[in-house]
Protein backbone atom coordinates (compact mmCIF):
# COMPACT_ATOMS: atom_id res chain seq x y z
CA UNK A 1 0.00 0.00 0.00
CA UNK A 2 1.14 3.14 -0.73
CA UNK A 3 -0.44 6.82 0.22
CA UNK A 4 -0.15 10.05 -1.83
CA UNK A 5 -0.82 12.60 0.16
CA UNK A 6 -2.27 15.74 -2.39
CA UNK A 7 -3.24 19.39 -0.84
CA UNK A 8 -6.38 20.58 -1.70
CA UNK A 9 -8.48 24.22 -1.88
CA UNK A 10 -7.24 26.07 1.68
CA UNK A 11 -6.52 23.33 3.78
CA UNK A 12 -8.41 20.32 2.41
CA UNK A 13 -6.35 16.98 1.96
CA UNK A 14 -7.00 14.52 -0.80
CA UNK A 15 -5.37 11.10 -0.43
CA UNK A 16 -4.63 8.55 -3.61
CA UNK A 17 -4.16 4.96 -2.29
CA UNK A 18 -2.27 2.48 -4.06
CA UNK A 19 -1.94 -0.83 -4.52
CA UNK A 20 1.21 -1.39 -5.47
CA UNK A 21 1.07 -5.68 -6.26
CA UNK A 22 -1.93 -4.37 -8.95
CA UNK A 23 -1.41 -1.05 -9.57
CA UNK A 24 -5.03 -0.47 -8.65
CA UNK A 25 -5.94 3.03 -7.03
CA UNK A 26 -9.04 4.75 -4.99
CA UNK A 27 -8.94 8.47 -4.19
CA UNK A 28 -10.36 9.78 -0.87
CA UNK A 29 -12.63 13.10 -1.28
CA UNK A 30 -11.67 13.82 -4.88
CA UNK A 31 -12.49 17.90 -4.68
CA UNK A 32 -9.72 18.88 -7.17
CA UNK A 33 -9.79 16.58 -9.73
CA UNK A 34 -7.16 18.17 -12.27
CA UNK A 35 -4.43 17.31 -9.06
CA UNK A 36 -6.25 14.07 -9.10
CA UNK A 37 -5.88 13.30 -12.78
CA UNK A 38 -2.31 14.25 -12.82
CA UNK A 39 -1.29 12.15 -9.88
CA UNK A 40 -3.02 9.13 -11.24
CA UNK A 41 -0.79 9.61 -14.44
CA UNK A 42 2.21 10.14 -12.97
CA UNK A 43 2.02 7.30 -10.68
CA UNK A 44 1.06 5.10 -13.45
CA UNK A 45 -1.63 3.47 -11.76
CA UNK A 46 -5.80 2.23 -12.72
CA UNK A 47 -8.16 4.79 -10.58
CA UNK A 48 -11.01 2.68 -10.09
CA UNK A 49 -12.86 4.19 -6.90
CA UNK A 50 -13.73 7.20 -5.15
CA UNK A 51 -13.92 6.84 -1.24
CA UNK A 52 -16.41 9.88 -0.18
CA UNK A 53 -16.55 10.56 3.73
CA UNK A 54 -19.06 12.83 3.81
CA UNK A 55 -21.18 15.21 1.50
CA UNK A 56 -20.02 18.74 2.45
CA UNK A 57 -18.63 20.18 -1.15
CA UNK A 58 -15.01 20.31 -0.12
CA UNK A 59 -14.28 16.51 0.29
CA UNK A 60 -17.75 15.26 -2.33
CA UNK A 61 -17.51 18.32 -4.81
CA UNK A 62 -15.29 16.97 -7.49
CA UNK A 63 -16.91 13.93 -7.73
CA UNK A 64 -18.87 13.92 -10.72
CA UNK A 65 -16.43 16.26 -12.57
CA UNK A 66 -13.78 13.13 -11.60
CA UNK A 67 -16.72 10.81 -13.12
CA UNK A 68 -15.95 12.62 -16.55
CA UNK A 69 -12.45 12.05 -16.68
CA UNK A 70 -12.46 7.97 -15.32
CA UNK A 71 -15.13 5.98 -16.54
CA UNK A 72 -16.56 3.15 -14.59
CA UNK A 73 -15.01 4.73 -11.06
CA UNK A 74 -17.32 3.13 -8.01
CA UNK A 75 -18.23 6.56 -5.89
CA UNK A 76 -18.74 4.95 -2.18
CA UNK A 77 -19.98 6.69 0.24
CA UNK A 78 -22.63 6.69 2.78
CA UNK A 79 -25.35 9.92 2.45
CA UNK A 80 -27.53 10.52 -0.69
CA UNK A 81 -26.39 13.74 -0.72
CA UNK A 82 -22.87 12.55 -1.95
CA UNK A 83 -22.22 14.12 -5.31
CA UNK A 84 -22.50 11.18 -7.97
CA UNK A 85 -22.94 8.69 -5.43
CA UNK A 86 -23.17 5.39 -7.22
CA UNK A 87 -22.38 2.16 -3.89
CA UNK A 88 -24.07 3.39 -0.79
CA UNK A 89 -22.24 1.69 2.25
CA UNK A 90 -23.26 1.55 5.23
CA UNK A 91 -21.44 0.12 8.41
CA UNK A 92 -19.23 -3.00 8.75
CA UNK A 93 -19.13 -2.79 4.66
CA UNK A 94 -16.55 -4.26 3.57
CA UNK A 95 -14.41 -4.11 -0.02
CA UNK A 96 -11.19 -4.20 -2.36
CA UNK A 97 -9.01 -2.15 -4.03
CA UNK A 98 -7.13 -4.82 -5.63
CA UNK A 99 -5.28 -6.40 -3.20
CA UNK A 100 -6.19 -4.18 -0.43
CA UNK A 101 -9.33 -4.84 2.02
CA UNK A 102 -11.80 -1.74 2.92
CA UNK A 103 -13.60 -1.75 5.47
CA UNK A 104 -16.31 1.38 6.24
CA UNK A 105 -16.74 2.38 9.69
CA UNK A 106 -20.03 4.54 10.55
CA UNK A 107 -19.48 7.94 12.12
CA UNK A 108 -22.45 10.23 11.88
CA UNK A 109 -22.34 13.05 14.10
CA UNK A 110 -20.39 15.89 11.79
CA UNK A 111 -23.18 14.80 9.11
CA UNK A 112 -25.40 12.13 9.61
CA UNK A 113 -23.71 9.64 6.49
CA UNK A 114 -20.18 10.16 7.32
CA UNK A 115 -17.94 7.33 6.85
CA UNK A 116 -14.44 6.72 8.00
CA UNK A 117 -12.56 4.04 5.82
CA UNK A 118 -10.08 1.17 7.49
CA UNK A 119 -7.74 0.33 5.04
CA UNK A 120 -5.17 -3.13 5.42
CA UNK A 121 -2.70 -4.84 3.12
CA UNK A 122 0.91 -5.74 3.15
CA UNK A 123 4.02 -4.42 4.29
CA UNK A 124 2.29 -1.44 5.72
CA UNK A 125 0.45 -0.17 8.89
CA UNK A 126 -2.88 -0.22 8.71
CA UNK A 127 -4.59 2.98 7.55
CA UNK A 128 -7.64 4.63 8.85
CA UNK A 129 -9.03 7.95 6.23
CA UNK A 130 -11.01 10.12 8.72
CA UNK A 131 -12.08 13.01 7.00
CA UNK A 132 -14.44 15.64 8.84
CA UNK A 133 -14.78 12.92 12.32
CA UNK A 134 -11.55 12.91 13.72
CA UNK A 135 -8.28 15.43 12.96
CA UNK A 136 -4.95 15.27 14.28
CA UNK A 137 -5.37 16.65 17.66
CA UNK A 138 -9.09 17.69 17.31
CA UNK A 139 -12.46 16.74 15.41
CA UNK A 140 -14.89 18.14 13.68
CA UNK A 141 -17.78 20.06 14.39
CA UNK A 142 -21.30 18.62 15.39
CA UNK A 143 -23.36 19.66 12.82
CA UNK A 144 -25.62 16.62 12.44
CA UNK A 145 -25.30 14.88 15.66
CA UNK A 146 -24.40 14.84 19.43
CA UNK A 147 -21.48 14.80 21.96
CA UNK A 148 -22.93 10.96 22.55
CA UNK A 149 -22.47 10.34 18.59
CA UNK A 150 -18.66 11.48 18.47
CA UNK A 151 -17.63 9.68 21.91
CA UNK A 152 -19.06 6.44 20.10
CA UNK A 153 -17.02 7.12 16.47
CA UNK A 154 -13.73 8.35 19.21
CA UNK A 155 -13.60 6.18 21.55
CA UNK A 156 -15.70 3.18 20.45
CA UNK A 157 -14.56 2.56 17.02
CA UNK A 158 -11.92 4.36 15.88
CA UNK A 159 -10.16 4.35 19.22
CA UNK A 160 -10.42 0.80 18.92
CA UNK A 161 -8.06 0.19 16.15
CA UNK A 162 -5.07 -1.10 16.46
CA UNK A 163 -2.50 1.52 17.97
CA UNK A 164 -0.14 1.54 15.18
CA UNK A 165 -2.92 2.47 12.61
CA UNK A 166 -2.07 5.50 10.46
CA UNK A 167 -4.68 8.13 10.82
CA UNK A 168 -5.21 10.42 7.41
CA UNK A 169 -7.58 13.55 7.95
CA UNK A 170 -9.47 15.73 5.72
CA UNK A 171 -7.90 19.03 6.74
CA UNK A 172 -4.59 20.73 8.09
CA UNK A 173 -6.05 21.87 11.22
CA UNK A 174 -3.14 20.12 13.68
CA UNK A 175 -1.47 23.37 14.86
CA UNK A 176 -4.62 24.91 16.16
CA UNK A 177 -6.34 21.93 17.71
CA UNK A 178 -2.98 20.92 19.62
CA UNK A 179 -3.30 25.01 20.79
CA UNK A 180 -6.63 24.11 22.12
CA UNK A 181 -5.63 20.86 23.24
CA UNK A 182 -2.56 22.60 25.53
CA UNK A 183 -5.26 24.68 26.76
CA UNK A 184 -6.95 22.13 28.25
CA UNK A 185 -3.75 20.39 29.40
CA UNK A 186 -0.91 22.44 29.69
CA UNK A 187 0.84 20.30 31.68
CA UNK A 188 0.44 17.38 28.75
CA UNK A 189 4.52 17.06 27.39
CA UNK A 190 3.04 15.17 23.71
CA UNK A 191 1.01 18.08 22.98
CA UNK A 192 3.76 20.34 23.84
CA UNK A 193 6.09 18.48 21.61
CA UNK A 194 3.63 17.56 18.53
CA UNK A 195 2.90 21.14 18.53
CA UNK A 196 6.34 22.24 18.49
CA UNK A 197 6.74 19.07 15.76
CA UNK A 198 3.82 20.61 13.60
CA UNK A 199 5.17 24.48 13.36
CA UNK A 200 8.36 23.03 12.21
CA UNK A 201 6.37 20.71 9.39
CA UNK A 202 4.34 23.47 8.50
CA UNK A 203 7.48 26.36 8.01
CA UNK A 204 8.63 23.97 5.96
CA UNK A 205 5.41 23.48 3.56
CA UNK A 206 5.53 19.48 4.71
CA UNK A 207 1.65 18.56 5.93
CA UNK A 208 1.74 16.99 10.09
CA UNK A 209 -0.31 13.92 8.45
CA UNK A 210 -0.48 10.62 9.16
CA UNK A 211 -0.70 10.88 12.52
CA UNK A 212 -1.72 7.25 14.18
CA UNK A 213 -4.38 5.99 16.98
CA UNK A 214 -1.51 6.21 19.60
CA UNK A 215 -1.06 9.83 18.97
CA UNK A 216 -4.50 10.52 19.12
CA UNK A 217 -4.68 9.01 22.53
CA UNK A 218 -2.23 10.96 23.81
CA UNK A 219 -2.54 13.90 22.18
CA UNK A 220 -6.47 14.78 21.23
CA UNK A 221 -8.65 16.14 24.34
CA UNK A 222 -11.32 14.92 22.35
CA UNK A 223 -10.09 11.23 22.25
CA UNK A 224 -9.24 11.93 26.06
CA UNK A 225 -12.34 12.40 28.20
CA UNK A 226 -11.74 9.52 30.23
CA UNK A 227 -8.36 11.69 31.72
CA UNK A 228 -8.74 13.38 35.32
CA UNK A 229 -7.05 16.39 33.64
CA UNK A 230 -9.60 16.69 31.11
CA UNK A 231 -12.74 15.95 32.83
CA UNK A 232 -11.35 18.36 35.22
CA UNK A 233 -10.70 21.33 32.65
CA UNK A 234 -14.63 20.81 31.69
CA UNK A 235 -15.65 20.60 35.23
CA UNK A 236 -17.70 17.61 34.18
CA UNK A 237 -17.22 13.94 35.78
CA UNK A 238 -18.88 12.04 32.53
CA UNK A 239 -16.92 11.40 29.30
CA UNK A 240 -19.69 11.90 27.15
CA UNK A 241 -20.80 15.61 29.11
CA UNK A 242 -16.90 16.05 28.67
CA UNK A 243 -16.95 15.58 25.20
CA UNK A 244 -19.92 18.29 24.87
CA UNK A 245 -18.44 20.80 26.67
CA UNK A 246 -15.13 20.18 25.35
CA UNK A 247 -16.47 21.01 21.69
CA UNK A 248 -18.46 23.84 22.50
CA UNK A 249 -15.58 25.30 24.05
CA UNK A 250 -13.31 24.46 20.71
CA UNK A 251 -15.94 26.08 18.97
CA UNK A 252 -15.35 29.35 20.82
CA UNK A 253 -11.53 29.00 21.26
CA UNK A 254 -9.43 31.73 19.36
CA UNK A 255 -5.84 30.26 19.09
ZN1 LIG B 1 -17.25 18.63 6.59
Amino acid sequence: MKIQILPALQDNYMYLIIDEATQEAAIVDPVDPETVATAVEQNNVKLTKVLTTHHHWDHAGGNAKLLKSFTNLSVYGGDDRIGAINHKITHNDTFNIGNLSVKCLATPCHTSGHICYYITGEEHPPTVFTGDTLFAGGCGKFFEGTADQMYKALIEILGALPEETEVYCGHEYTANNLKFGLHVEPENKAIQQKLSWSHTQRANKLPTVPSTIKDEKLTNPFMRVHEPTVMKHTQQNDPIKTMSCLRREKDNFKA
